[in-house]
């Protein structure tokens, strides 16, 4: 059985200079968007991923926002806790649940790296669908099991593991599909899930200085609240 997911459609994120812009997907870079702003670190959240609804292979139903904005901050206590925030009618957010409290970057002791920027350079992207035996290669390794997939497998799907970064569909999951799990701090009710953030970016450090990181984002209909938790293997 797959996981609920909002968008049934798997697609792997794919850095890509020249995509079209049309529907103004964006990877990192850095932003004024209202609202998001980390409170702890009294500088904007990072923004990871931009998504323009005007692309109906991933229009949220109804949504009333033209984007939808996954933010994070890797530079103090949101990194420990769910971060959970509203997305407006005009695409801005407001925050309404997140870890309190600042880490001592200069201590470089894992995440947040030493002389963590305060942006990642931008870049547009383009949605790549998922076939049909790409997802099941997901769903099959999400559900560990030392039989399958094969190490034959592994291999011939290795690209989905550099992609890294997913839409829709149930993605690649570190912790496996038991997991992951979130509630909407609004309605209590168990939240889809949305896309996945891994630590793939145009900076050599990465987004967060290791191997097997990786956001989660859910996200709640009638609430409007997006839900994010960083998860490591
Ligand atoms: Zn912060
Ligand atoms: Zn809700």
């Amino acid at each position: 059985m797959s996981l609920n997911t909002i968008i049934s459609q798997g697609y792997l994120v794919q850095f890509d200079a020249h995509a079209a812009s049309e529907h103004g997907h964006y990877f990192c870079g850095a932003h004024e968007i209202p609202g998001a702003w980390c409170p702890n670190c009294d500088k904007p959240l990072l923004r990871l991923l931009t998504l323009g609804m005007t692309d109906g292979r991933i229009r949220i139903p109804g949504a009333l926002f033209e984007q939808v904005h996954l933010f994070f901050c890797c530079t103090c206590e949101v990194l420990s806790e769910s971060l959970f925030y509203r997305i407006l009618p005009d695409s801005s957010i407001e925050l309404i649940q997140f870890g309190k409290g600042i880490i001592d970057i200069e201590a470089g002791y894992g995440l947040p790296y030493r002389g963590y920027p305060s942006h990642f350079p931008g870049t547009p992207v383009r949605l790549d669908a998922l076939k049909e035996d790409e997802q099941e290669y997901i769903t099959l390794s999400n559900r560990y099991d030392h039989s399958l997939p094969t190490r034959e497998m592994h291999n011939r799907y290795r690209y989905i593991y550099n992609a890294d970064h997913q839409v829709g569909g149930e993605p690649l999951l570190w912790q496996g599909h038991e997991y992951w799990e979130m509630f909407c701090p609004m309605c209590k009710k168990s939240l889809p899930l949305l896309a996945t953030i891994g630590g793939g970016c145009l900076d050599s450090r990465g987004l967060f200085g290791m191997v097997g990181g990786q956001i989660v984002y859910t996200f709640c209909v009638e609430c409007s609240v997006m839900g994010a938790v960083f998860l490591t293997t």
